[in-house]
């Protein structure tokens, strides 16, 4: 727990007695881990290993799994080859090296009604813990053998150290015992006797959590919660103490969420959009389609943030393809048509370039001035943005340096949000004062995340494809269908199809065998005579970049060979086949993104991956990968392949302090978690004013830093 001190979350503190008794308790968490009773600097120092510095640190180093002695074995009553767990005291250790030279080390403990030995080879530094007299637990198979019985390679615990203190020995002799992660020179043993200190805090300690949602939430009280987590009296209060401390912990976060969102949609500095008008209906009846409901859906939901008094902060998420850029299109133009300026912010140039090209021919002849700013921008366009000769400015990370100024911007677009850290995300939008803000996404968020990283804004989510799409299918490949493979891209080609391969590298470096954007030219050029072959990547200058590009969408160049420069948002519905190389080195959400490329026309499209994984997860990622054609479950794929703290392309986004424990918890739990936080913060439920204040604040006390961090602007 890493408390921030003052109070961010604006709340009026009065003085009822109540309250500041409460926050006189809680603040006594905060106290350094000294101020325990026996705790000098030696402990301390260990304590700090753990990452425990204050009293709320110690009280939250959670055991990190339990003993149940009823399912303790009595040494006497063991059967050959049984699986068991027997606890005992050290009765000796014996440490020897074998005439093949292995180092033996065997400890024996005796439980009160017989013997077992554990037995390491070439392991001897497990006896530093072991001292004879030491409480600790065997768990394994155990056999006979030379007529001992033994345990191989046993998992132990050390439960206490070789005390003749009668207090530590009561209080580690309950039913349950408790397994604390714990490092050199501290045992579990030790660790209970600094907690069980620690606790004398948490007399008459209110909890900050009231009542009437602990009672409809099955909460049990704080005080109660932290005696029964390191001292379970038996396994259902355990169980209901582990619970309400997971659950606090998302609760809290919700309440900042919740407090975060409100404070914006009700201040009145938002800017309020009068209801669309004319720009918007001669733009939708210009467009050459119709938008799918889920289109309509998202526009109207925007819409309606855009009226309002409030700040809009919507995430509009959908598939590659799904049209979100023509849904973003037409609130900037609303945000225009009210008399401000609209921006959107891209990740890359390649992407500015095919917006301001896009967007232009998507206007026609309506009356919008539009520039784009990229790294070299000139100062006339910076100037005419100044002095709101402009309405509409596409740009790069060059949109948000210091020069640019905006005359009065209404509505930030930020594209591709994941790919912008969060400061520069910040950056774009205090270019304005209280703009609308929209965030694209077309890597899904997993609905744990949508709750919790992004807990705070609205969501809009495009479900449908344009009609007309037929879709791609994806094949992993080795390299005996190379030939295969070609054969198709050939068919294509004579088709008159347009061609996707995508390498890791652009040029060949020393120590990796990867195929690279230079020798893939090479050879594609002999293998598909006659076709004409463009080359693509970071390296190449921007004009050069542009000139590429357009050349593939107006159908001059038939085979684009590229690096992952592509990734996000390049159109050419006539492409029709993607080829990615060495596709094991990319990331799932990076492949995703990558054949999303294609199968946007009206031709099924078809994306060969070409892969030797060789390790377990990199299997997994292809096995899913070819699987999944669904963002969302690719997303829930991923999650699980690569483990809590790795999350679906939320590599590079400047992640969230978010404890990543959040994220692992069930979307149902944390759904629930959320409800109680919303509805506290809604008034749901029949509180006091100081309970409000308490809960308040302590929902500070714990979010406030990360909160602020996370969701400022
Ligand atoms: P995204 O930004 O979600 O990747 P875009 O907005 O760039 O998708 O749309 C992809 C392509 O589909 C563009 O060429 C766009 O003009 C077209 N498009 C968008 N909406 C529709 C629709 N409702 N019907 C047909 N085509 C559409
Ligand atoms: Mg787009």
């Amino acid at each position: 727990m890493s408390p921030a001190n003052n109070n961010r979350i604006a709340h009026p503190v009065d003085n009822q007695e109540e309250f500041t008794q409460g926050v006189v308790k809680l603040k006594r968490f905060e106290a350094p881990v000294t101020s325990v009773h026996g705790v000098g600097p030696a402990m301390a120092g260990k304590l700090e290993k753990l990452g425990i510095a204050t009293l709320g640190d110690l009280l939250y180093h959670l055991p990190r799994k339990y003993l149940d002695r009823s399912a303790v074995t009595q040494i006497a009553s063991i059967a050959e080859n049984q699986d068991v767990t027997v606890v005992g005291k050290v009765y000796k250790v014996e440490n020897w090296s074998t005439k093949t030279r292995k180092r033996m080390l065997k400890v024996t403990i005796f439980d009160g009604s017989g013997y077992v030995s554990g037995i390491w080879f070439n392991q001897d530094y497990h006896k530093e813990k072991m001292e004879e007299g030491v409480e600790v637990s065997f768990s394994g198979k155990a056999r006979y053998q030379y007529g001992d019985l033994q345990i191989m390679n046993p998992e132990y615990d050390v439960l206490s150290s070789n005390n003749r203190d009668s207090k530590s020995e009561s209080i580690n002799t309950g039913r349950i015992i408790p397994v604390y992660p714990t490092t050199s020179g501290l045992t579990s043993a030790g660790l209970r006797r600094v907690v069980s200190k620690g606790l004398d805090i948490t007399e008459g300690l209110v909890d900050p959590i009231p009542k009437p949602v602990r009672e409809q939430y099955g909460l049990m009280g704080l005080e109660e919660s932290l005696l029964e987590v390191h001292f379970p009296s038996d396994k259902e209060k355990l169980a209901k103490a582990r619970y309400r401390i997971s659950f606090e912990d998302i609760f809290y976060m919700q309440v900042g969420l919740a407090l975060k969102k409100k404070y914006r949609s009700l201040n009145a500095k938002g800017r309020r959009h009068r209801m669309p008008g004319k720009l918007i209906l001669d733009f939708m009846s210009n467009l050459p389609f119709k938008l799918t409901s889920s289109q309509q859906k998202a526009w109207t939901e925007i819409s309606l943030d855009m009226v309002g008094i409030g700040q809009m902060n919507r995430l509009l998420q959908g598939e590659v393809g799904s049209g979100k850029t023509v849904v973003a299109l037409m609130a900037l133009l609303l945000s225009i048509e009210n008399g401000f300026q609209g921006a959107i912010l891209s990740p890359t140039e390649v992407l500015a370039e095919q917006h301001f090209r896009r967007i232009k021919e998507l206007l026609g002849g309506l009356p919008v001035r539009v520039e784009i700013v990229t790294a070299g921008a000139d100062s006339g366009v910076i100037e005419s943005i100044a002095s709101g000769k402009v309405d509409l400015i596409i740009g790069t990370h060059a949109l948000i340096q210091e020069k640019v100024r905006f005359s009065d911007l209404g509505m930030a677009v930020i594209d591709e949000q994941q790919r912008f850290g969060l400061g520069q995300r910040e950056e774009m939008v205090s270019k304005g004062r209280w703009p609308d803000v929209l965030f694209l996404s077309a890597t899904p968020i997993p609905r744990t995340l949508a709750m919790t990283a992004y807990g705070d804004l609205d969501i809009s989510t495009i479900a449908d494809v344009p009609k007309g799409r037929k879709g791609v299918v994806t094949v992993v490949a080795d390299e005996g269908q190379r030939k295969g493979a070609y054969a198709r891209v050939d068919k294509e080609l004579d088709a008159g199809r347009q061609v996707f391969v995508i390498c890791p590298m652009i040029e060949r470096s020393d120590n990796l065998e990867l195929r690279t954007v230079k020798s893939e030219a090479e050879k594609l050029a002999k293998v598909f005579k006659g076709h004409k072959i463009g080359v693509l990547h970071g390296k190449l200058d921007s004009d050069e970049k542009t000139r590429i590009m357009q050349h593939f969408e107006e159908g001059k160049v038939k085979i684009l060979i590229t690096t992952v420069v592509v990734e996000v948002g390049i159109d050419v519905p006539n492409a029709t086949v993607m080829i990615i190389e060495n596709a094991d080195r990319f990331g799932l959400a990076q492949l995703h993104q990558l054949r999303g490329r294609v199968g946007r026309g009206e031709e099924r499209a078809v994306c060969v991956l070409f892969a030797d994984p060789e390790t377990p997860e990199a299997k997994a990622r292809m096995e899913a990968i070819g699987r999944y054609n669904d963002g969302f479950a690719l997303a829930e794929a991923d999650l699980q392949i690569r483990g809590e703290g790795a999350l679906f392309g939320f590599r590079q986004s400047g992640s969230p302090d978010v404890r990543v424990s959040n994220l692992t918890h069930s979307s149902e739990f944390i759904g629930k978690a959320r409800k109680a936080g919303f509805d506290l913060v809604g008034g749901a439920f029949e509180i006091s004013q100081s309970e409000k204040r308490l809960v308040l604040w302590e929902a500070d006390r714990r979010y406030g830093e990360s909160l602020e961090w996370l969701f400022k602007g």
